[in-house]
């Protein structure tokens, strides 16, 4: 039997150079490594017996309408005209069992004509990254693309070295990022980007009033992200404004990373050397992409002088907004539901503890969640007068545990195991991968069998960067 996916795509049918149409190079000798079937079924995808075939690009389904999206954007705050998907095809749209509508793209099938001096390709580590990393973003509760597929191609990229090549297959509420706006913008294409405008409105936002009802949902939505980032350890690792999705969702999982002891400046990717998108940057990062989105919808005000006036206030207030998102989930990781402003004080100097003594980030909440982390700390008489205070702040608080006990993962994608998940994959086993994708869909849950993956690594496993592996 052939796969069926039933397509319904729209993007296809836009006028105006939003992009190319693009085969996906086919791949040599593909097999299939991994198929997300429950998500699958949630697309309305039948699956047949030729899945390594079609998502590897090696047989294209019916319905879909192959295309690569035209979009630029600013790399570590420097402003590239022209990007746009370099390794990734857009095979085409379908609406899931919950009515979205949802992207299905490849990526890593082949050249494009975005790909600038790039082959095009993608190699297994970064294939494997993405898949387990943002399947267990999903279960973690966090808005994130997901992985509806992994295959092999059976021919080699060249990364410093012979690699085997790969393709992750992803699904998306859009690829619409602020990148895509700036590029029409950039360019003065203002009918561009008013069809843009009205498009990305009527997908993801249909309540939102013109383009300043679409930069407030789109602040929104990324005001809401980024604690969640945060709550859980999680550096992206490259929140270039190519990077930033206008639907919310975290999307393209590069030199991303889980903190294993807590650091506020931690870094993982190997290019950031000023620590522009380190661990505590990010709500900043985030409010600067959104002031690039801000400028590339002015062209469409009819009276941009007010509408930067306007615009300014709303990146102010979306400030207020993160602060408060950080507050409610760092809260919620000590018990509380709601928050008052003194809790701030509680929760730093809390982290502070953590990052003298090099506290693992998850394990210290873990044993909260438990009633307690002396044994993660190293100064324990100043733990101590901590812990008084927030047992002290807990009086009348129903439902703490309960409340930590679902806001503390026991376990996330730790960057060594994922390491160690890439080197045996390229050695041919693939229970490593099997392991962490099954154990990461309940991460709040306790079991006996879990605790290698809840150990930090040792001297010798930790990574130190990640990198940009393409
Ligand atoms: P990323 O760092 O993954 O967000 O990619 C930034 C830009 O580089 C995007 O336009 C990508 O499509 C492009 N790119 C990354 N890797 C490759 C590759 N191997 N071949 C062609 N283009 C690439
Ligand atoms: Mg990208």
């Amino acid at each position: 039997m052939k796969t069926r996916i039933p397509f319904d795509n729209s993007f296809a049918a836009l006028t105006g150079g939003f992009f190319s149409h693009q085969a996906p190079e086919p791949a040599p000798a593909p097999t299939l490594i991994a198929y997300n079937l429950a998500l699958g079924a949630e697309l309305g995808i039948e699956a047949g017996d030729d899945l390594a075939e079609i998502f590897s690009g090696a047989s294209v389904p019916g319905g879909a309408e192959p295309l690569a999206q035209l979009y630029a954007g600013h790399q570590f705050g420097n402003y590239n005209p022209q990007l746009g998907d370099g390794r990734a095809v857009l095979l085409g749209e379908v609406i899931s069992a919950h009515g979205a509508r949802r992207d299905i793209q490849l990526k890593g099938s082949g050249r494009t004509p975005y790909s600038r001096g790039g082959d095009g390709k993608a190699w297994l580590g970064p294939v494997l990254r993405e898949y387990v990393v943002s399947e267990a973003m999903h279960a973690l509760g966090i808005p994130t693309t997901r992985a509806l597929a992994a295959t092999s191609t059976g021919e080699s990229v060249y990364r410093e070295g012979a690699k085997p090549g790969a393709i992750v297959t992803r699904v998306a509420a859009s690829h619409i990022r602020v990148g895509t706006f700036q590029v029409f913008a950039a360019r003065g294409q203002i009918e561009q980007l008013q069809t843009l405008a009205e498009y990305t409105i009527a997908r993801h936002y249909p309540d939102a009033n013109g383009p300043e009802g679409l930069l407030q949902a789109a602040m929104d939505a990324q005001a809401s992200l980024i604690p969640k980032w945060m709550g859980v350890g999680f550096i992206h690792g490259v929140m270039n404004t190519d990077n930033c999705q206008i639907a919310g969702e975290t999307i393209d999982y590069g030199p991303c990373a889980f903190m294993d002891a807590f650091a506020s400046d931690r870094v993982f990717s190997s290019i950031d050397r000023n620590g522009r998108y380190s661990f505590a940057n990010q709500p900043d990062i985030a409010i600067w992409n959104m002031a690039q989105l801000a400028t590339a919808l002015l062209p469409l005000m009819p009276d941009p002088d007010a509408a930067v006036e306007r615009f300014t206030v709303m990146l102010h207030a979306m400030k207020d907004d993160l602060r408060a998102g950080w507050l409610s989930t760092f809260a919620a990781k000590l018990g509380i539901a709601a928050p008052i402003d003194t809790d701030a004080a509680l929760i730093t100097d809390l982290l502070a503890l953590m990052e003298t003594g090099g506290a693992d980030f998850t394990n210290t909440f873990n044993a909260l969640t438990r009633g307690d982390a002396s044994d993660e700390m190293t100064d324990r008489s100043a733990y101590g007068t901590w812990h008084a205070r927030w047992q002290e702040r807990l009086k009348g608080e129903s439902g703490a545990q309960a409340l930590m006990a679902t806001s503390n993962p026991v376990i996330i994608p730790r960057n060594h195991r994922i390491e160690q998940m890439i080197d045996a994959a390229v050695a041919g086993d693939f229970a490593l991968f099997q392991r962490l994708d099954t154990a990461l869909k309940t991460p709040f849950t306790e079991r006996a069998n879990i605790a290698d993956l809840k150990r930090p690594p040792s001297k010798q496993e930790i990574v130190p960067a990640t990198f940009c592996g393409t």
